[in-house]
């Protein structure tokens, strides 16, 4: 837990507890056992200051992996989660603003479930899902600020308005299509009838 803090400090000590908050949560949510706990606990923490980007390096070839942890330079910053249907809410367009205290937990939250869906407390592998970190974070949100939960908005499944959309847009195209071919079927018999020969043929359909 090293390395330059420019703009507002946030401690070594401000790091840990926030480290401990964010493992304390996920070792309930997850009802871990000591040995879990502590394997979480022991994931390495590089912090940063200034970017956005906070990551989860997955521990390979005998390196044990790392979570980077970005906050801004300010004392304050901006919170957004993943827009996924499943996780049901999501972060307004501008994002949640929040001091470095909160927003440092939320990020090792979503990290740390990463550390979690590798292995690293034990069980197999889960599967690779920014739906878990997401509503992870928006639970641990609501139970830290709920102010700052209330704040979040629902995410509208669009799949269902999509079909809807899709149905109207097709219908008229499937009867065109229904009436071409009956047309291409009933032109081309009418060819074959002198029935057919008339200045003003019927339309089918
Ligand atoms: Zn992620």
């Amino acid at each position: 837990m090293s390395g330059p803090c420019g703009g507002v400090r946030f401690t070594v000590r401000r790091r840990s507890e926030a480290m401990r908050d964010a493992v304390d949560f996920l070792a309930e949510r997850y009802g871990l056992d000591p040995a879990g706990r502590s394997a979480l606990a022991a994931v390495p923490v590089r912090w940063r200051r200034g970017g956005r980007t906070s990551t989860f390096l997955a521990p390979r070839d005998g390196s044990p992996g790392r979570i980077t942890v970005t906050l801004p330079r300010g004392s304050r910053g901006r919170w957004h989660v993943y827009r996924r249907v499943r996780a049901g809410l999501v972060t307004p367009r501008s994002g949640i603003e929040m001091d470095l205290h909160l927003l440092a937990r939320l990020v090792l939250v979503h990290e740390l479930t990463h550390a979690i869906q590798h292995g690293t407390c034990g069980g197999p592998r889960r599967r690779y899902s920014e739906v878990e970190t997401t509503r992870n974070e928006i639970e641990f949100l609501l139970r830290a600020r709920p102010e700052a939960h209330a704040r979040l908005v629902p995410v509208k499944a669009p799949v269902h308005e999509s079909i809807e959309r899709s149905r109207l847009v097709f219908r008229p195209l499937v009867r065109l299509l229904d009436w071409l071919l009956d047309r291409g079927t009933t032109s081309a018999r009418a060819r074959r009838s002198p029935a057919g020969r008339g200045p003003r043929r019927a339309l089918a359909g």
